[in-house]
């Protein structure tokens, strides 16, 4: 789940695969569950009333849990056409003194006995890609060896895996020695688990419902994103935790808004979402370089929350990563920003001692990603690049005509007593002696450290589509869900 405050927006943009997911009902969907069940040796299912099928095929009840593992070998199969474990197991007696096992197959129940357990007169198979065992107390109790895979579910709905809990069915997918589980769920289902997975369950009802729409529009657009299975369960796809994040008012909001969907030019939209845009949004184009009508940058002045942040870097830190990269631009001297009409940084220039380099779109964000805190969290920020370097202190400070002291906001520069103008330096000085000084013409100066690039910032995520925190500022102040998110995304219809 994301904590309360400022979610990394999990949406991201890609482009529209076809389905190829192998989803045998209209409306469920495949979720790989990789944050605990990816590749793994085992799966432990916790609950004492199961029901396992091979596919969608018959479904067989045991009251037991059950650790599951891949099972690999050369068997006897005795097919005498069992039509239950019971019975399997039963005929299994008279197999005294060799090593056998009730095994679910694609014809029904049948027995395996391992081949150097003693010479048996039966046809030999060697157990398929799909096989796994079902132990209780690491004994198998028996197998399942089918053309499809394992498909698990409990007869109240609701099946414990691990320590967790989800609705609907789990496919035990196989590949080599390990395991990957997968929740095949109705899809409401799957949005009541993702919706407070995304957004704190105490905000507005509109705002959750314009929520539930938008991850409802993610995953129809994006099912089959991950081959074997549609989504995955982190925040690559959408935060998704089986039942642990459900409440009632997050399924309140999915039940409120069943099936709608939001559409351009009736096609389903990359509903891309973010936590918080600190006062303007941008154009899809800007972050990732394809114009797409529905994302439009716009102001917005309903988003009353939002995170502030300041980072600082000095010049070395920039020049190694500015070497990280490979620029070759030499020693970073100065950086220059350049500003969209919403004030959102459009591109960086490094200036170095041997060339220049400029970025763009996202990248802006993840070039300082492997500085010690990591990616800047928006690209709504101020940059000062410190360039005071002859004046003295850290701080400079200007005194209006009101006697208001207040940081100065842009480069410092002085007027002398013949009316020249120039940056503070070598021949316009300021003098000093406390930490403010009066500036006679009132000529701003700068904010910021000497030789420290400060960036002064608002937001959190890559500010393309709909804010959340704006999202709960439009609900608040009125609005509904689908005014919500025809403001977020331009031009769109909800149905
Ligand atoms: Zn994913």
């Amino acid at each position: 789940m994301k904590k309360l405050k400022y979610m990394v927006s999990s949406a991201i943009m890609c482009c529209f695969l076809s389905y190829m997911g192998v989803t045998a009902y209209a409306n469920n969907i495949k979720i790989g569950l990789e944050k605990g069940f990816k590749n793994v040796a085992s799966i432990s299912v916790n609950d004492n009333d199961i029901n396992v099928s091979i596919g969608n095929g018959k479904k067989y009840n045991f009251k037991s849990s059950y650790v599951i593992k891949p099972i690999s070998g050369t068997y006897y199969k005795i097919d005498e056409g069992f039509s239950s474990f019971d019975e399997a197991k039963k005929r299994l007696s008279a197999f005294v003194g060799y090593s056998g096992i009730p095994a679910l197959t694609d014809s029904g129940w049948a027995i395996y006995i391992r081949t150097d357990s003693g010479k048996l007169n039966y046809q030999v198979v060697n157990t398929g890609g799909n096989c796994v065992g079902f132990s209780v107390n690491g004994v198998n109790d028996f197998i399942v060896d089918g053309s499809n895979c394992a498909i698990v579910n409990a007869s109240d709905g609701i099946i414990g895996l691990g320590s967790s809990f989800y609705r609907d069915s789990i496919e035990i997918y196989r590949s080599g020695s390990t395991l990957t589980a997968i929740n095949l769920i109705d899809e409401e289902n799957y949005l009541y688990g993702v919706i407070n997975s995304e957004m704190p369950s105490s905000w507005s009802l509109e705002a959750q419902k314009a929520q539930a729409v938008a991850a409802r529009t993610y995953m129809q657009r994006n099912k089959g994103k991950h081959g074997h299975y549609d989504l995955c369960d982190g925040v690559h796809c959408q935060d998704y935790n089986g039942i642990k994040n459900e409440t009632e008012n997050g399924k309140a909001a999915v039940n409120g808004t069943k099936g709608l969907c939001i559409y351009y030019d009736d096609k389903l939209i990359e509903a891309v979402y973010f936590s918080s845009d600190g006062g303007a949004t941008i154009d899809g184009e800007e972050a990732w370089g394809t114009d797409t009508p529905y994302l439009k940058g716009k102001a917005d002045k309903y988003e009353k929350e939002c995170k502030e942040w300041t980072r600082e870097f000095t010049y070395s830190e920039i020049t190694n990563l500015c070497e990280a990269k490979g620029y070759g631009i030499g020693n970073v001297v100065t950086v220059d920003a350049t500003y969209n009409n919403n004030g959102v940084i459009t591109s960086l220039t490094f200036n170095g001692s041997k060339g220049k380099k400029t970025i763009e779109g996202d990248g802006i964000r993840s070039f300082f990603s492997k500085s010690s805190g990591g990616s800047l969290l928006s690209r709504n920020f101020k940059l000062n690049s410190g360039q005071t370097s002859t004046t003295v202190g850290n701080k400079i400070y200007v005194l209006n005509s009101a006697n208001v002291t207040k940081l100065a906001a842009s480069q410092l520069s002085a007027q002398n007593k013949d009316g020249q103008k120039g940056p503070l330096g070598n021949s316009f000085m300021a003098e000093s002696k406390v930490e403010s000084i009066r500036l006679e013409k009132g000529e701003t100066i700068v904010e910021g450290k000497p030789g420290v690039v400060t960036l002064i910032g608002k937001g959190y995520g890559h500010n393309v589509g709909m804010s959340q925190y704006g999202a709960k500022g439009m609900a608040e102040e009125g609005y509904k869900f689908d005014d919500i998110l025809k403001f977020y995304y331009t031009g769109v219809e909800i149905k």
